[in-house]
């Protein structure tokens, strides 16, 4: 069988859904490789790498012959238009809201996966693309906020003087802000972190952070069944905003990752609060996305908003594009794996696996997944 790494489509889409070591991987699975001309240049692997590791290198035709395309972004309508029927196509999907694609995808007849609905499980792990670009986002996160902060991070003591350590507060503690909470740490700063799930406060403390957050009956139950923030009471977030205003009023930097699934982003941070900070101050949203966590947050843009500056660049990782592919791409390689036949060294899609039915989209000309599926008639 043949997969297809197609150069990137979407507009700022620097990552690319392959490396020189998954295509290496995908050598040893049996599949033959092709890599479309000048796909992995913004991750900074040329084609002369893909070519080393065993790919040939093609052109956006070569979609029409592949059994699996690997992808970073759903394909368009054109693109998914063209590939064969049957194929099997890995992405982040992007699904709510986009019934169109959707029906793209089923038309074209193609096995499409979200990558982005893997389940959080020990087994899937190494799959867990979520995971694997929040993670480089919130370590992003930091260094767009030292770029921006005019002051230092960490406390220097000079013959001319001392300048004292940057204090930065990053607002969910879930893998981006781990991350983040890990990398000012490492940097020098004094940092603090909130979450609304009581989960975090450890993993926060054993970070060396300080944990700050209002811990009443309704903190002890939020977090879900599979690991998330629930929305807060209307009480709950009016206690939260006031402990919030009192303690960033003495920050320098914070960073905002909170998210609720299938909701908007919560608000967090008010122009009231912003106003608070010191001139200088810089706030990063890694939630802008999904609405933003800071009020005024622009997606794609650096605003000054009552003096502080307020950042919201849009595909984090892919600042950060040869270490994201890379990640991605062995994410990527992992869940194509499960779906080989070691005997055959063909694929053999088993559709009672739990990974396969938690992220197929579409499948034999229908969309198949229970939560996008129309219902019965
Ligand atoms: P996420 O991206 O959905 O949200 C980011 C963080 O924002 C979360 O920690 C959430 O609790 C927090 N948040 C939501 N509302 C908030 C509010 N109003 N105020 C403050 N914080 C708020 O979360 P995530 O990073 O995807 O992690 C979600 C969970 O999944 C965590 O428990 C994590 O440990 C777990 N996880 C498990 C696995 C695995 O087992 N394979 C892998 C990755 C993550």
């Amino acid at each position: 069988d043949t997969v297809f790494i197609p150069l990137e489509t979407s507009a700022g889409e620097s990552r690319v859904g392959g490396s020189p070591d998954s295509v290496k991987k995908l050598k040893t699975l049996g599949f033959d490789v092709v890599v479309e001309a000048g796909a992995g240049t913004l991750s900074r692997i040329p084609d002369s790498e893909f070519e080393k590791a065993g790919a040939r290198i093609g052109s956006a035709a070569d979609a029409a012959s592949a059994d699996v395309v690997l992808k970073v972004r759903r394909p368009s309508s054109a693109e998914v238009a063209g590939y064969k029927s049957g194929a099997v196509v890995l992405a982040i999907m992007d699904p709510y809201g986009n019934e169109q694609a959707l029906d793209d995808m089923a038309n074209a007849g193609v096995s499409a996966f979200a990558m982005e609905l893997m389940p959080r499980i020990t087994r899937a792990q190494s799959m867990d693309v979520l995971s694997s670009q929040a993670n480089l986002a919130g370590y992003q996160a930091v260094i767009d906020a030292a770029a921006e902060f005019d002051r230092a991070m960490p406390m220097m003591m000079t013959a001319a003087g001392t300048v004292p350590a940057a204090k930065v507060f990053v607002m969910g503690a879930g893998v981006a802000g781990l991350q983040a909470i890990a990398t000012a740490r490492r940097l020098g700063a004094v940092v603090s972190a909130t979450d609304v799930r009581p989960a975090s406060k450890e993993q926060v403390a054993s970070l060396g952070a300080k944990f700050i957050a209002v811990e009443d009956e309704e903190f002890k139950a939020a977090e879900t069944a599979g690991g998330y923030a629930k929305e807060m009471s209307a009480a709950y977030k009016a206690k939260q905003a006031a402990l919030t205003a009192e303690h960033i009023a003495k920050q320098d930097i914070v960073i905002t990752t909170a998210l609720i699934p299938g909701r908007p982003a919560p608000r967090l941070i008010t122009r009231e609060m912003l106003k608070a900070m010191r001139p200088g101050s810089v706030a990063i949203d890694l939630a802008v996305e999904r609405g933003g966590n800071v009020e005024g947050a622009v997606a794609d843009q650096v605003v000054e908003i009552e003096g502080v500056k307020v950042v919201g660049y849009l595909n984090v990782p892919g600042r950060i594009a040869a270490s994201a592919s890379a990640l991605y791409a062995k994410n990527l390689v992992t869940f194509l794996e499960t779906m080989v036949d070691k005997e055959t060294r063909t694929l053999a899609l088993n559709l009672e696996d739990e990974l396969v039915k938690a992220t197929m989209l579409t499948h034999g000309g229908t969309i198949v997944h229970p939560n996008f599926a129309p219902a019965p008639l």
